[in-house]
């Protein structure tokens, strides 16, 4: 055959073949689970224990059906609601700190460690476990099923006295309802272990440090010693708020709107607005346990209430950034005002400037 036809119907089957190629099968699973971002000096990687599928009415039953349902559409969220649950890792350059834990073997296998190898670390590398509070979705991996239990081998567990003096007495289990008396026995199956090796250390402050750069601020509402971690490198803040929300698209609107199982409804309605405008007027970072994952973002004030602005996705975590945002209260931007003193008045320019980062960034990819 005439090399040259030969190669034409060679190239032509080749090219029908991947036209009638069988489908691939879809995979259906999520990545790896784990975002990084830098904190002055500190690694911070949020780390993912999945997600869990909720009515949000079961959980919130005073909460208006017809207001619920509106603020879950404003939000674009189907029903059930998924929420994330969310841990994070700090690597503060001499100390290796995780807060939280997810629900590990309450729940089955823990993506907290599966997620914490992925990105780099191992579970003896960790030397605190810092927890929000004795709730399932918070404590329940520091433990594995089996025996000796311990998941964090080389961690000493730091918690409130207030919430250890809580969940680890025999009277309070008895006088429990139905719904909380299996977290009493999990929260005490749980720590056991760590108990066992005295590596269970309450912290007896409502709020002072606990490392360099590490701030515990206990108060009551949520759960009886319900705490945040601030931590802080650089000069920045970001604020570990456990369960302040459990969904940010209903409570940022309408800080009021409590949970089911908060220890103390109004107490847990009272520290979340406190929270809330602290965090707005010193413009902290915030990582939440269950705001769509990783749950770092900031807050900005909204009518009604507050926004959620998730943190940017940067492939390159490390590189300096210019945080000029952080000490800026109140902006905001009129239609029209971006145009004119930036394209408008310089188009040409700005568009060669764009074309050509554009193409350096390209040179970069490609190289
Ligand atoms: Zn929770």
């Amino acid at each position: 055959m005439d090399p040259q036809l030969a190669f034409v119907t060679f190239t032509l089957a080749v090219f029908l073949q991947g036209c009638m190629s069988a489908a691939v099968p879809q995979v259906k699973s999520a990545g790896p689970g784990f975002f990084r971002l830098m904190l002055g000096d500190f690694e911070i990687t949020a780390l993912s224990d999945g997600s869990v599928e909720i009515d949000p009415q079961v959980l919130m039953p005073e909460a208006s059906p017809v207001a619920l349902r509106r603020a879950r559409q404003h939000a674009f969220i189907p029903l059930p609601v998924t929420v994330s649950v969310n841990a994070f890792l700090i690597n503060t350059n001499t100390s290796l700190v995780l807060i939280d834990t997810g629900s590990g073997a309450l729940v089955g296998e823990s993506k907290i460690v599966q997620n914490l190898r992925a990105a780099g670390y191992r579970p003896e590398d960790v030397d605190h476990v810092f927890l929000t509070h004795l709730h399932g979705d918070h404590m329940g991996g520091v433990k594995a099923a089996g025996s000796p239990g311990m998941i964090f081998p080389n961690a000493i567990i730091r918690l409130s006295q207030a919430e250890a003096d809580y969940w680890l007495n025999a009277t309070n289990a008895a006088n429990s309802s139905v719904i909380m008396k299996d977290n009493f026995a999990a929260a005490q199956d749980i720590l056991a272990p760590y108990f066992a090796v005295d590596r269970v250390k309450p912290f007896n402050i409502t709020e002072g440090e606990l490392l360099p750069g590490f701030r515990a601020v206990t108060r009551m509402g949520h759960t009886p010693g319900h705490t945040q971690y601030y931590v802080e490198s650089g000069g920045r803040t970001i604020v570990v708020w456990g369960d302040i929300t459990h969904f940010e698209w209903a409570q940022l609107p309408d800080p009021e709107l409590t949970v089911a199982f908060d220890y103390n409804e109004p107490e847990a309605a009272k520290a979340r607005s406190e929270l809330l405008e602290m965090v707005v007027e010193k413009r902290h970072l915030v990582a939440a346990a269950h705001a769509p994952f990783p749950g770092i973002g900031n807050l900005r004030r909204a009518t009604p209430g507050f926004d959620w602005i998730p943190v940017r996705y940067d492939s390159e975590p490390t590189r300096n950034t210019t945080d000029d945002y952080v000490a800026v209260t109140g902006t905001t931007v009129s239609p029209g005002a971006i145009g004119a003193t930036t394209v408008k008045s310089n188009g040409s320019a700005l568009g060669a400037s764009l074309v050509i980062s554009i193409f350096t960034s390209l040179g970069v990819l490609m190289a």
